[in-house]
């Protein structure tokens, strides 16, 4: 990349959440290997971020890589709509089988929001196949994210989602506080009584609840108990409203459980995967619901969704392969070993003057500060460590390829120790 390069994309190229007025310094790279990044000018950095969740294999393995080619060679793309194909049909399979049993009916598309909209479309089609017009609304925590598409959006916290930006655009949606009950904290009802009293007011309005289970991820990444999920499935049972649990960050090992609703054990009316799907090559996302949910709409009609590479093969063979890696089971011994290391590594953190709490599960390593940090700064500043971290708000937190070996997660913890010390 050349400084020409370098300089159109600071004119003319949004990067996520960014301005072109006002851009940001942005690290070229060149490629990418395992758990490394390197740059253009030669650096190499240990990726602590997975692309986003999604590198859970590390970059450009084999098998995934493999599978890529093959499919480019006979078909990478064919419209879903009146066709089917092998890759699509292979995926849902392993897709059907490895999420819990009611689980039944797939929905593939191209992205996690686009998930989340087809989620909320699915239990709003439901209810109205029930020939209940007056349900509208979503119940949800706050510091929740469920991606930036509208739907999506509306259901994001309201504070640190986009709320203020498109008041008057978003519908809305009612919200509790989010969950107050850490991940090994001991369960009291008190933790639950604020939702349940939004259920009692408004469950005759509601299609639905939408949870990110056990871990809110991009909305403030916080962990917690699983008694707490128990019992809004229970109160779901209880007051006759759809569960959506939206494993799209979660999924696919990263918490230490192969879904996050199996540590409290429940299975959701609908849910959301994504991110890790395609273990971060392709885009791709699937919405999967019970029988209950799917027959209930198609008695009465069809479901309404059909984006343009809707089951894109190229995705879905890629999206098999990765699915594969995980059937070895080899993930849940890197999970458990990548959450002691972190544990080890970020333990230090706890004592540092800017740091407010340190918290460890499965894959995810979060220092919590005091205040926000300035990515102006900090960004480069850790790039000099040699890693590839990218702090938000006041969140400094590594969610590797499950892959990293011991002396890379030390190398990173060391790093994001050396930086944080210094504030
Ligand atoms: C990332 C994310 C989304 C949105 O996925 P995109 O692919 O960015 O559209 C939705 N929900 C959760 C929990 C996520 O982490």
């Amino acid at each position: 990349m050349t400084d020409d390069d370098l300089q159109f994309d600071r004119e003319h190229i949004w990067h996520p959440y960014t301005s072109v007025t006002h851009p940001i310094s942005v690290c070229p790279v060149e490629s990418t290997d395992g758990v490394h990044l390197t740059l253009t000018d030669g650096t190499v950095l240990v990726d602590g971020m997975a692309s986003w969740w999604c590198a859970i294999h590390g970059y450009n393995h084999p098998a995934l890589i493999s599978a890529a080619q093959d499919q480019l060679q006979t078909m990478p793309h064919v419209m879903f709509g009146g066709i089917t194909h092998k890759p699509a049909i292979e995926l849902c399979k392993r897709l059907v089988e490895m999420t819990p049993k009611p689980l039944q009916t797939v929905f593939l598309a191209d992205s996690g929001s686009v998930a989340v909209e087809v989620s909320i479309k699915m239990a709003v089609q439901y209810w109205r196949c029930k020939g209940n017009d007056n349900r509208r609304r979503l119940l949800t925590v706050r510091n929740g994210y469920h991606g930036d598409t509208f739907g999506a959006m509306a259901v994001c916290d309201p504070e640190n989602g986009m709320h203020s930006l498109f008041r008057g655009v978003l519908l809305e949606h009612i919200f509790v506080g989010a969950p107050a009950c850490g991940f090994h904290d001991a369960w009291d009802e008190s933790y639950i009584t604020e939702l349940k009293q939004a259920l009692d007011e408004n469950h005759q309005d509601l299609v639905a609840i939408i949870l990110e289970p056990i871990v809110q991820g991009a909305g403030g990444m916080r962990f917690y108990s699983p008694d707490y999920l128990r019992r809004v499935r229970e109160l779901c049972d209880e007051y006759g409203v759809l569960l959506i649990l939206d494993e799209i960050a979660t999924g696919f090992g990263r918490t230490g459980k192969l879904f996050a609703c199996e540590h409290a054990d429940v299975v959701p009316d609908i849910m959301c995967v994504g991110k890790a799907l395609t273990g971060g090559v392709m885009t791709l996302s699937a919405t999967i619901c019970t029988e209950e949910v799917s027959h209930t709409i198609c008695d009465k009609g069809v479901f309404m969704h059909g984006p343009t590479f809707m089951g894109n093969p190229l995705a879905c063979r890629v999206a098999c392969a990765s699915l594969d890696l995980l059937a070895t089971g080899e993930w849940s011994g890197q999970v458990a070993r990548i959450e002691n290391r972190l544990q080890e590594g970020l333990q230090a953190c706890t004592e540092m003057s800017a740091v407010a709490n340190v918290r460890v599960l499965g894959a995810i390593g979060v220092v919590e500060l005091k205040e926000p940090v300035d990515m102006h700064t900090l960004q480069p500043r850790l790039v000099k460590e040699g890693i590839w971290v990218r702090p938000f708000g006041k969140l400094v937190y590594v969610m590797p390829p499950y892959i990293m070996s011991d002396d890379d997660l030390a190398f990173l913890c060391a790093g994001i120790r050396n930086v944080v010390a210094e504030l």
